[in-house]
């Protein structure tokens, strides 16, 4: 087989690329490792960035989204029992949308076989050095049969534990990687959600989360150990450690309660690859870096990515200059690195930690107050969860220069 663009990997990153390339006649040929089944129903986050979703939205993309989805103003930052209101909106003039990956990667793959464009699934990369070489061939299963996929360009957006990154001679890579002491248990429940906006827990327990899915359908989280036995918690063990750290000084505060859908432990980590390309190989999403899932922002960097590399390779197919291209990875980490820092301070500032450092605490507790009690910091944090203005090379603005304070794109209408 022959294409422009090998696409190895069909998650947010990988479907994003490809509509957006086809909208750009750029023809493409996306590998999925896993059946259309397993992608379909693969619960993972649900939380877009008004930036995400305005892309969606102008490539087509959000129709069932916006009929579907939730929209949230404000959440909720619940210590020592009582609840403060962050008015996203009201800081910024952007709201955020309550929309579950797996929706959202059902309506791509929709739009990707509308387009009669090849999406193989079941058809995993197996790796090796051509991958990164200067004439890139993607080596594949398919069907029974290996086979092979020349390409002008591949873009690896096969997630963390992907194929693409270790094709890369690590001489060339620097990895930047910080583990957190602690890890998330998260379910999903058929009960509707107990708060119109999502709940961030501090309390002496450890953190928890109260998000949401569906008016039917809440997620919710509790920090726990990184080496978790999801054996020793059975439905009531979670529903009773769900309720001691979502509770407040509110008589008419109830948890909904209901059966448990899906339940799984996963870790805490920060990771960043740099740079995001060798030769022709482009890495993006989850392939080139992963964040802690305490700010809700690895979806959204997957698409900020694709949306910076389908520009610039739209601009080499039709210019033949590498600028943009060579762009693509200082780029990308300008936000990744943002990103990265706001996912840390969320994560640091809310979980418990284990060693029970009072001096530590002590300062949680200082930048809560802080987050609470300054509208210039609930402002920052504010623009920051929301998200920051999507950049692509060729437009105006350039991430590494910051715009001027007091002048900047977040201001509120
Ligand atoms: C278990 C888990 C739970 C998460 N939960 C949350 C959450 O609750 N909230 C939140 O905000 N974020 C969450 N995230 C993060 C968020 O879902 C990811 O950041 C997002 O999926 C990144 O998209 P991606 O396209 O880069 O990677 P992925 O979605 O991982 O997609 C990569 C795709 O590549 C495929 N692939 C891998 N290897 C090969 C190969 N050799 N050949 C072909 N295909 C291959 C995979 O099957 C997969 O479909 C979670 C991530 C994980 C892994």
């Amino acid at each position: 087989m022959r294409t422009q663009v090998g696409i190895v990997g069909a998650g947010p990153a990988g479907l994003v690329l490809a509509h957006l390339l086809h909208r750009r006649g750029i023809d493409s040929v996306v590998l999925e490792r896993q059946s259309r089944e397993h992608i379909e129903r693969r619960i993972r986050a649900g939380v877009l960035e008004h930036g995400t979703v305005d892309l969606l939205t102008e490539v087509g993309l959000a129709d069932r989204l916006h009929r579907e989805r939730m929209v949230h103003r404000g959440l909720e930052v619940l210590y020592d029992g009582v609840g403060h209101r962050i008015p996203l909106t009201d800081l910024t003039g952007r709201e955020l949308t309550i929309y579950g990956q797996h929706e959202l990667v059902k309506d791509m793959v929709a739009a990707r076989l509308e387009t009669g464009r090849p999406l193989l699934f079941e058809a995993p990369a197996t790796g090796g050095a051509e991958l990164a070489g200067p004439r890139p061939v993607v080596h594949f299963e398919y069907e029974g049969r290996s086979r092979t996929l020349e390409c002008d360009l591949i873009a690896g957006c096969d997630g963390f534990h992907g194929v693409c990154r270790p094709a890369i001679p690590t001489t060339e890579l620097t990895v930047y990687e910080h583990d957190y002491p602690y890890a998330w248990l998260g379910i999903l429940a058929q009960a509707p959600p107990s708060s119109d906006e999502l709940i961030y827990a501090q309390h002496e327990r450890g953190f928890a989360l109260h998000s949401m899915r569906t008016p039917k359908i809440t997620r919710l989280y509790l920090q726990v150990a990184p080496d978790e036995d999801l054996a020793g918690w059975p439905d009531e063990r979670v529903w009773a450690e769900l309720r001691t750290r979502l509770d407040r000084h509110d008589p008419a505060w109830h948890l909904s309660e209901g059966p448990v859908l899906d339940k799984a432990v996963t870790a805490l980590r920060s990771v960043v690859t740099a740079p995001m390309q060798y030769g022709r190989l482009f890495l993006a999403g989850d392939a080139a870096h992963i964040v802690p899932a305490t700010g809700a922002k690895g979806l959204n960097l997957a698409v900020a990515d694709v949306a910076v590399l389908a520009a610039a390779i739209e601009d080499w197919y039709g210019t033949g200059n590498t600028a943009l291209l060579d762009a693509y990875s200082r780029t990308c980490l300008a936000r990744v690195w943002q990103v990265q820092h706001f996912s840390w301070w969320m994560t640091s500032t809310l979980h418990r930690s284990p060693d029970g450092d009072p001096f530590s605490r002590q300062l949680q507790r200082a930048a809560l107050h802080q987050l609470t009690g300054s509208r210039a910091a609930a402002r920052a944090f504010a623009e920051n969860y929301v998200g920051l203005p999507l950049v692509v090379p060729g437009s105006a603005g350039d991430p590494l220069t910051p715009a001027p304070i007091g002048g900047t794109s977040h201001d509120p209408p």
